[in-house]
């Protein structure tokens, strides 16, 4: 048993869903589990509804939301016959279900209506495709993944109960393979105990295919992508960018730490915990080899290159002159945690500490408002942070030409510029 992610892009328009689906029939010899996202950029389109929702502007709220309805609608009509009508009825009762949300006024947290009503689009594509590969005689079964993936409520970043899942799996996931070869069911999404939605952070859908593949066990994950294979940079900023043809988990886990959009970071452990390789593969050319990643990887890695753009340095000097020691370094991650705010790169002095984080307006006004209370604090906006694993001189001084470090950080196998 096999379990294929699709995401967003796989699913985007009537054309890939149809050579999506084509990808799919030609592996059905496998039993294959499906987890797929939301179709191309509904998540975001879905954030916009809540937004309005918990500003009080329902009105508005309910016009995007209908934008949403109207372009699922679209993608069906285009899709199905015979199954038209019951998918319609399927996607119309997941509606209703968002639309008497929105009539209602917010009384709870902005994290628990995000969750209800953003893992919608989960559900939407889902539907979709399931009764799309039905129509075209594929053993189908669509699965509502809020039955089998328990969470607890720390909603838009929930933690998986592992066990518990595991549980649900067995009785009610497993068994369904005996009668179909394919299921298809929601990557993102889970729910409490409650029967409260939950997601699991932006680009969750691979760590779901994870955590199936680590509880079935499957033999393999792939995950099919807009790129031919994971690459050594982002090609649109590096054009020379090249295929790494193998990794081990642990290249990626480090590359997906500092920023590299591979793969959703929490994807390896389940699967390096139960030895499942993990294909990267491109979904517009299926016939390419993409990337395998397991435990062996390779040696003579390129030169891996990750840039994060909009970058701040908050610089936290003690007020007095006292050292900066475990007290108030234990002070500043707890501001650093009531922020929800994590340093991408953090350097001590004597008397001060330097973190790099992703500069967003609203976080780093807050953090160093409640900073200043302890210490004197001194911020530097629009700065890059560039990390390059298996860096060579050549390398570096390439891409810190015209810039300003201004700081520096390397081990022997990573090195970190922090650039003006
Ligand atoms: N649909 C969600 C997102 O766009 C999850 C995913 O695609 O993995 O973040
Ligand atoms: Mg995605």
């Amino acid at each position: 048993m096999k379990v294929y992610k699709f995401g967003g892009a796989s699913i985007s328009t009537i054309e890939r869903i149809k050579s999506t689906a084509g990808i799919i029939a030609d592996h059905s010899g496998d039993k294959l589990l499906l987890v797929v996202s939301a179709m191309g950029k509904t998540t975001n389109a879905l954030e916009k509804v809540v937004d309005a929702f918990f500003d009080g502007r329902q009105e508005d709220a309910l016009l995007l939301f209908e934008q949403v309805k109207e372009a699922h609608l679209n993608t069906l009509k285009y899709l199905t016959v015979l199954r038209w009508k019951e998918t319609e009825d399927q996607l119309k009762d997941f509606f209703t279900e968002i639309e008497w949300l929105l009539h209602d006024k917010p009384v709870r947290s902005y994290d628990y209506y995000y969750d209800q009503v953003v893992c919608c689009g989960e559900m939407f594509s889902s539907t979709i495709l399931s009764n799309y590969l039905e129509e075209n005689k594929l053993k189908v079964k669509w699965l509502d993944v809020r039955d089998i993936i328990r969470t607890d409520n720390n909603f838009r970043d929930a933690g998986v109960d592992m066990a518990f899942t595991q549980k649900n799996i067995r009785e009610h996931v497993a068994p369904l393979f005996e009668e179909y070869d394919i299921v298809v069911t929601q990557g993102f999404v889970g729910a409490t105990d409650e029967n409260e939605s939950t997601t699991l952070g932006r680009e969750g859908s691979d760590y779901s295919a994870a955590i199936f593949a680590n509880l079935m066990p499957a033999e393999s994950v792939t995950i099919w992508k807009d790129v031919e294979a994971v690459m050594n940079a982002d090609p649109r900023q590096f054009p020379e960018a090249v295929n790494i043809p193998a990794l081990s988990y642990h290249e990626v886990i480090e590359m997906a730490y500092y920023g590299a959009q591979v793969i959703h970071p929490k994807t390896i452990k389940p699967l390096q915990n139960a030895q499942i390789p993990l294909f990267v593969k491109s979904f517009l050319n299926p016939e390419l080899a993409g990337t395998v990643i397991d435990k062996k990887g390779v040696k003579n890695l390129p030169p891996v290159v990750v840039v994060k753009a909009n970058q701040v340095l908050i610089q936290f000097k003690s007020k007095d002159f006292s050292f900066v020691e475990d007290k108030p370094i234990e002070q500043l991650h707890h501001i650093f945690r009531n922020v929800k705010f994590k340093p991408n790169l953090t350097q001590n002095t004597a008397i001060s500490l330097l973190c790099c984080f992703d500069d967003h307006a609203e976080k780093t006004d807050r953090l160093a408002l409640d900073a200043s209370l302890l210490f004197d604090v001194e911020l530097e906006k629009n700065l890059t942070l560039l990390t390059i694993r298996h860096y060579d001189d050549a390398t570096v001084t390439s891409l810190t030409k015209d810039k300003t470090i201004v700081l520096e950080q390397r081990t022997p196998t990573t090195i970190q510029l922090l650039m003006r």
